[in-house]
């Protein structure tokens, strides 16, 4: 199991909870043993162990060993909040299949309206699991997980990057349009279960730099079946 920090690490730093009982319990490293530990850049370091008891343990970086590398490019999956544990489920499975960072995305047509008070609960559970899929699956960083943005901001944010996204109106399917996307950075922006609005794709369309409406076949899928399915293709195309 790896050992992931959800902070930037700093020359000394201190490991606790289940973190620090993992190190000292399961992998029975005491005073003076190195560890890797990847923090929440995706950068991972060498560090030693200066002290260590119970639930807590004091390290120092020694050396980086890698950088968060996305050969390829970076891929963004936007996508609408989706009601009940849909949303945990595609967040597990989205980190499975290496999306670099996810966005919970507040579109008109979301069942789930998350107020304030929800939303950093929600986000630290989100980021939990995201953390829990990295170790499982042997990724070497966790994905970024973006607090919930409204529809219009996210092309403030990621205007500049190319968008490709799944809607069931497009004729043009994905498998057209994957050459285009097999390198660099790109935003894939799934609708919730209501899916998009005209007006939403027409925002898009215009504000995005560059965007590709596609159609995922005949069939309505439910709105985390099109992200893993779109997320696969575009994957295999990129060479994982
Ligand atoms: N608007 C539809 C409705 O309310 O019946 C369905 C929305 S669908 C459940 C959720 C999202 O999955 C869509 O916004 C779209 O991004 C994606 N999607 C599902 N099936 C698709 C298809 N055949 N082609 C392209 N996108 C699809």
């Amino acid at each position: 199991r790896k050992i992931f920090t959800d902070f930037p690490l700093e020359a000394r730093f201190e490991l606790n909870g289940a973190d620090a009982r993992h190190v000292l319990v399961v992998l029975r490293h005491g005073v003076g043993d190195r560890i890797a530990v990847t923090d929440s850049t995706g950068t991972t370091y060498a560090c030693r162990i200066d002290s260590i008891a119970g639930h807590s343990a004091v390290l120092t970086v020694e050396e980086r060993l890698s950088c968060r590398t996305q050969e390829t490019g970076k891929v963004v999956l936007a996508a609408g909040l989706l009601k009940n544990d849909k949303f945990e489920w595609l967040i597990q499975k989205a980190t499975e299949l290496g999306v670099h960072t996810i966005i919970p995305v507040q579109m008109e047509h979301c069942v789930v309206k998350l107020n304030d008070n929800h939303r950093s609960g929600k986000f630290e559970r989100w980021r939990r699991i995201a953390v829990e899929a990295a170790k499982q699956c042997g990724r070497d960083d966790v994905p970024i997980i973006r607090e919930v943005m409204p529809f219009t901001e996210l092309f403030q944010a990621y205007g500049t990057s190319r968008f490709v996204i799944p809607y069931e109106r497009e004729t043009t399917s994905l498998a057209e349009v994957c050459h285009e996307v097999q390198q660099g950075d790109v935003v894939l922006c799934i609708g919730p279960e209501g899916g998009f609005s005209p007006k939403e794709i027409a925002y898009a369309v215009s504000q995005a730099a560059w965007c590709r409406t596609v159609s995922l076949g005949k069939r309505i899928l439910r709105a985390e079946t099109a992200a893993l399915a779109s997320l696969s293709i575009l994957m295999y195309e990129r060479g994982f």
